[in-house]
């Protein structure tokens, strides 16, 4: 007999909390669609600072309330620990065992000053195992292309593994659409004795100019073919989603090919690019 010692891969789903009730209207129109995929849990994005702290409460709490397993994000900047206390205590009370814990950027606006007691995300991951053991599978987040305030690669390693030696349980990753940057960092992680999973996380391309943004800002690189074709199909929406469907579908399958052990999709709260990557993948299969 033979027995397979191989995890289970985890897909998962992120969401941000909308601003408006308008917003939350359609993301509620959304999640069934979504949820009826069968994904392992959704994640819900926190404005460091607490500039989405009700949203962020909000759109958990309807989640809870439809049974849906949820994993808050908490960004640490910014806050006390008390505040981070009051936050974990609330999650924990609605029966939530998971959460995303980073350290999040500071909204331009809101000073140096205004750091709070935590600098990074390791500190976050040691405050949370300190105050409510195991309570919670930790996630934390990781750069494939690495972080753009990073030093160099091998400092960003090793402060990755601050998080990881800190009790952090998987990672999410920052998005790419090169799959060979996530081997080569996974690879860097096993030979410096990092072994938590680390889950890709999967950007869909439906809006170039966005996408563009985007990754401008959190140091994505859009690969020179892909964004010469995407610029070449200017307000051709119809080409722009069914190009971006095959470059995403491509990498995803690459990915699995690889050994990924799962994929978290960034839905930017909409079901449609999500189902349709999940269903020609057969992740519910
Ligand atoms: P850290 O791991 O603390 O790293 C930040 C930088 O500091 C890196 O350059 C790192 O190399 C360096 N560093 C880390 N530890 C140390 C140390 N001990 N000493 C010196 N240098 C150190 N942002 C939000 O505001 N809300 C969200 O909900 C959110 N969700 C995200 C989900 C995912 C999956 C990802 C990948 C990112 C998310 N972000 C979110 C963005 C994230 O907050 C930013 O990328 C932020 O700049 C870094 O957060 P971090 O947790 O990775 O920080």
């Amino acid at each position: 007999m033979t027995t397979s010692t191989t995890p289970k891969r985890v897909y998962s789903v992120e969401l941000f909390p909308p601003k408006t009730a308008e917003g939350m209207d359609k993301l509620k129109q959304e999640i069934p669609k979504i949820n009826a995929l069968g994904p392992a849990y959704f994640s819900v994005t926190y404005g460091a600072g607490g500039s989405t702290r009700e949203g962020t409460f909000e759109t958990v709490a309807w989640l809870r309330s439809q049974g849906i397993d949820t994993a808050p994000h908490l960004a640490c900047i910014g806050s006390t620990r008390a505040q981070v206390r009051e936050i974990l205590a609330h999650y924990h009370e609605q029966g939530i065992n998971r959460l995303v814990a980073l350290r999040g950027d500071l909204p331009s606006g809101m000073g140096a000053g205004n750091s709070g007691d935590f600098r990074y995300a390791n500190e976050l991951v040691s405050f949370v195992h300190a105050e409510f053991g195991g309570a919670f599978v930790i996630e934390v987040a990781a750069y494939p292309e690495y972080h753009p305030q990073s030093g160099s690669p091998a400092r960003d390693l090793e402060n990755f593994k601050r998080k990881v030696e800190a009790g952090a349980d998987a990672a999410i990753t920052q998005y790419f659409y090169n799959a060979d940057a996530y081997f080569g960092f996974v690879d860097s992680c096993q030979k410096a004795g990092i072994t938590i999973p680390i889950v890709p996380g999967i950007m869909p391309i439906t809006n170039y100019t966005q996408l563009a943004r985007f990754s401008d800002a959190c140091g994505t690189e859009i690969p020179r073919w892909i964004r010469r074709r995407l610029e070449g199909y200017g307000d051709d929406v119809e080409s722009i989603r069914a190009f971006g469907h095959e470059v995403v579908l491509g990498l995803c399958r690459r990915l699995i090919d690889g050994g990924a052990p799962g994929l978290h999709f960034y839905t930017m709260n909409q079901s449609g690019p999500v189902a349709r990557l999940w269903r020609e993948l057969g992740l519910s299969d």
